[in-house]
């Protein structure tokens, strides 16, 4: 199949992919669009079992990075990079400077940041080959993990969401269900936590979940009952899909709200859940935080009031989207696409 007939491709500005034999790499940087400035958007590091799923992946983040950075109305255009795990042995700094050296090819049409699997260290070694880099600790305007940012742009969208759909100020008393304990889930439990919410959650890695137990008095359960959960919330945290064929009869939530990019496994769920009278909030305008705090860093002076204002905004946005569906009686998710699409021009 051509990269043109790609059902994902959308006309993407360009679509690059970079081999290194001698360290492994093998990888895609997809720069979707750069209306409003030079795409930016995490390297996801992962095991795909094909590379046309690893193509696939680097397209529909890309997009959506585009999507989210101009409905959190940053100056960033979207994109995104994915390195697929080599099978064999590897060395790691020698595997991340080769991707660096890729980042630096595109000649900063495209701006990197951490995703999954990517550490803090291996952004420093991407950084020892291109100053295309952003979220990172040292340096004059440095604005350091991005991820305590996603979480209170989450927090914040979810007030608003609480308040439109079940008339109330706040998260007392409310049960939350929080699938993913890692970076962002685990903060945006504290925060929910500290503001009076019960806690239910789920995650592969036990270590998190014995955590929250005791720090968080969350209650556990199996990451294959998270989302059936009897809950106020249900917010997905941890990767994609969660709202799919399977799931979705099951989810019983009244509102969805999380930082997992592509949470809905098909654009149809969208209507699938306003049909169940179930209020999602779009996931690439509620998890905007961490972009928003990492286009401070671009900006080369960061200032956190800048970055206030504009997690505020997600709350300002939300709330448009939501009064547009209700009036137009269609999905979240697509009311937030045309929405994006109006303001990339
Ligand atoms: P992370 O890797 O730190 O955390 C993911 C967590 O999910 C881990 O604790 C992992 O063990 C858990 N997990 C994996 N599979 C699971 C499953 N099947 N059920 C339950 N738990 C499972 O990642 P993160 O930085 O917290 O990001 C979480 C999600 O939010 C990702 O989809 C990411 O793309 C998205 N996101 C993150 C940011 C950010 O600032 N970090 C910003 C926007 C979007």
């Amino acid at each position: 199949m051509s990269i043109f007939s790609h059902p994902d491709f959308d006309n993407h500005e360009g679509v690059y992919a970079f081999s290194d034999p001698a360290s492994g790499l093998r990888s895609y940087i997809a720069v979707h669009n750069t209306n409003r400035g030079p795409a930016s958007g995490g390297t996801r590091f992962w095991q795909y079992a094909t590379d046309y799923e690893a193509l696939t992946d680097v397209l529909r983040l890309s997009r959506a990075m585009s999507f989210k950075n101009a409905m959190a109305e940053i100056p960033l255009g979207g994109g995104k990079g994915v390195i697929i795990k080599p099978e064999s042995q590897f060395d790691r700094e020698s595997l991340f400077a080769a991707y660096g050296r890729a980042v630096e090819k595109v000649g900063g049409q495209y701006i990197t940041a951490e995703d999954v699997g990517v550490s803090p260290d291996d952004m420093l070694t991407i950084k020892t080959q291109t100053n295309f880099v952003a979220g990172l600790d040292d340096g004059e305007a440095a604005s350091g993990d991005p991820s305590p940012h996603t979480a209170d742009g989450i927090f914040r969208g979810l007030e608003v969401a609480v308040k439109h759909k079940l008339g109330i100020e706040g998260f007392g008393g409310l049960l939350v269900a929080v699938q993913g304990l890692g970076h962002v889930g685990y903060n945006l439990a504290e925060r929910l936590y500290k503001s009076g919410a019960r806690l239910v959650v789920a995650d592969i890695n036990s270590e998190v979940t014995a955590r929250a137990a005791s720090e968080l008095k969350a209650s556990v359960v199996g990451v294959d009952e998270i989302h059936a959960q009897e809950v106020d919330i249900f917010a997905p945290c941890a990767l994609g899909g969660a709202i799919n064929a399977n799931s979705i009869e099951d989810i019983s939530a009244y509102i969805i709200g999380g930082a997992a990019n592509n949470q809905l496994k098909t654009p149809e769920m969208g209507e699938a859940l306003r049909l169940r009278d179930i209020l999602y909030c779009p996931d690439y305008v509620l998890n905007a935080g961490g972009i928003i705090n990492v286009s401070a860093e671009v900006s080369g002076t960061y200032n956190y009031e800048w970055v206030d204002g504009k997690l505020e905004n997600i709350k300002v946005t939300l709330q448009e989207i939501f009064d547009r569906s209700e009036k137009l009686k269609l999905p979240t998710n697509e009311i937030a696409n045309e929405m994006a699409r109006e303001r990339l021009g």
